[in-house]
């Protein structure tokens, strides 16, 4: 039998989800389409994208022999121009150990929209 049910939205991407918590949890923390996550940095004319990568070394567990381990990560740098070139990072949908380690490797995390960003100018198209 065909069952009618009630179902949710997301205001910015337009997913939709069954229940009203998991619905205000996507605009929160998991839809990219959301002020919340979304980096002013993108739309903004001092931003600027490179093509050039730099290597930060990280720490964890080794998938296969369980132990500490070092490694390298390379993360594209892509920077600031108001903010003396910092190399600007977005931490959307990055680990919260993997945003520390990029801090520690001189990157800025970019604002938010909903964050906002003193410096902001909407780039023209
Ligand atoms: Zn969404």
């Amino acid at each position: 039998m065909m069952k009618r049910v009630t179902a949710f939205r997301c205001s910015f991407c337009g997913k939709v989800l069954l229940t009203e918590r998991g619905c205000a949890a996507h605009e929160e923390k998991f839809c990219s389409k959301s002020p919340n996550n979304l980096a002013a940095c993108y739309s903004c004319k001092w931003y600027q994208y490179t093509d050039k990568f730099t290597t930060i070394t990280r720490e964890g567990m080794h998938p296969m022999t369980g132990h500490e381990y070092q490694y390298q990560k390379d993360i594209q740098i892509n920077i600031c121009l108001k903010y003396n070139n910092a190399k600007m990072f977005n931490s959307f949908h990055a680990s919260e150990e993997l945003v520390e380690d990029a801090e520690n490797n001189g990157f800025r995390i970019m604002p938010t929209i909903q964050e906002g960003c003193l410096d902001y100018q909407k780039k023209e198209e």
